[in-house]
């Protein structure tokens, strides 16, 4: 089912979550385990993160470094077929530019929608670490809103074959992200709400949002995407601050801005475990106030750290 028809189904906020494919390597027990301890709070959707490739130096004879391309999480489309298959639950595949061409997209998408997964969530992705800005793979999209225009394409039965014949559309229900506190790049909030409006105009049905602690640039964003002409659902994207490190490593990796009560807060605190309670005091009453301001869904950022959303769950939903 897609995500707008959840959100026109449900009597009440909805809860949602995000995944992250664990590094290569590893197994697919953590995201069972994460599921089954949230399955509890009946998640509508689950979305799973695509992580693109990086480059990494190993030291060879004579002290040469070797340049290798690794993908450190790889694994987005075969989640998504796992947890559709095990828990009957519908999952949403992130999708970028960067690492794509047209035709690979185009092939993802395929197996997406043979894997009868009906939602995306589109994006740019990030520059490659060691590279300072983002760059698009020869043949593939600069934005967001150029790969979504594919997307519609294929939604309108449209491949990049223009000699295909009777080919059958594609119906993902499309969704986009957007950032309370501007995306990093843009030179202010009016031109980021512009290139927003653009993904929304060109086929997007909802947008989520990046983290914010300050639930007061939630709204305040809403009250400009409405007034922009946005209406589709805005979904506040939530993540609980679980240790002292990430006072420094959210903005820094999110450009997001900590309130100063918070920081306050977590200063006092001695340990990680009262600052990883803190965060999920700090949270409810986020999510209560999101609530009484009419959000229909309310995201978690669970990046490996279920026990939090699962106590902010149990006390909100
Ligand atoms: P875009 O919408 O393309 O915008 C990028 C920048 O360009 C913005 O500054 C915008 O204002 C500007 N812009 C947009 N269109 C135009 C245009 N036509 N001309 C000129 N300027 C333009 N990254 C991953 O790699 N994998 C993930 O799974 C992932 N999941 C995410 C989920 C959410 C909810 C969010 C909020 C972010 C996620 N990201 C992920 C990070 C995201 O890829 C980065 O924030 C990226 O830098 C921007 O992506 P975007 O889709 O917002 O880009």
């Amino acid at each position: 089912m897609k995500v707008t028809e959840h959100i026109a189904q449900a009597k009440s906020p909805l809860f949602s979550i995000e995944l992250l494919p664990p590094l290569k390597g590893q197994n697919i027990s953590s995201i069972f385990e994460t599921m089954d301890l949230l399955m509890e709070y009946s998640p509508a959707f689950v979305d799973v993160t695509y992580h693109r490739e990086e480059y990494v130096y190993r030291e060879v004879s004579g002290g040469l470094l070797e340049k290798r391309t690794v993908r450190k999480r790889p694994g987005t489309v075969g989640i998504c077929a796992a947890l559709k298959h095990r828990y009957s639950i519908d999952p949403v595949p992130h999708i970028i530019c960067g690492g794509f061409n047209r035709e690979e997209t185009e092939n993802a998408l395929i197996d997406l929608n043979f894997l009868g997964i009906d939602n995306v969530l589109l994006l740019r992705g990030d520059a490659i670490k060691s590279e300072g800005t983002f760059k698009p793979e020869p043949g593939g999209h600069a934005y967001a809103v150029d790969l979504l225009k594919q997307v519609v394409q294929m939604n309108d039965g449209v491949y990049l074959d223009p000699d295909l014949k009777n080919a059958k559309n594609t119906d993902f229900c499309i969704g986009v992200a957007g950032y309370p506190e501007k995306h990093f790049e843009a030179p202010n909030m009016k031109s980021d709400l512009r290139y927003l409006k653009q993904k929304v105009d060109a086929g997007a049905s909802y947008i989520v949002t990046q983290m914010f602690y300050d639930n007061a640039a939630f709204f305040s964003f809403r009250e400009r995407c409405i007034s922009e002409g946005i209406t589709v659902p805005i979904i506040p994207g939530i993540k609980p601050l679980a240790n002292r490190a990430q006072l420094n490593s959210i903005p820094k990796h999110f450009y997001v801005n900590m309130p100063e009560e918070l920081v306050d807060l977590a200063e006092r605190c001695k340990t990680d475990a009262e600052i990883q309670e803190l965060g999920i005091e700090w949270c409810i009453k986020q999510c209560k106030e999101l609530i009484e301001g009419g959000v229909p869904v309310l995201h978690f950022y669970t990046m490996g750290k279920a026990i939090s959303t699962s106590r902010i769950a149990k006390a909100v939903f």
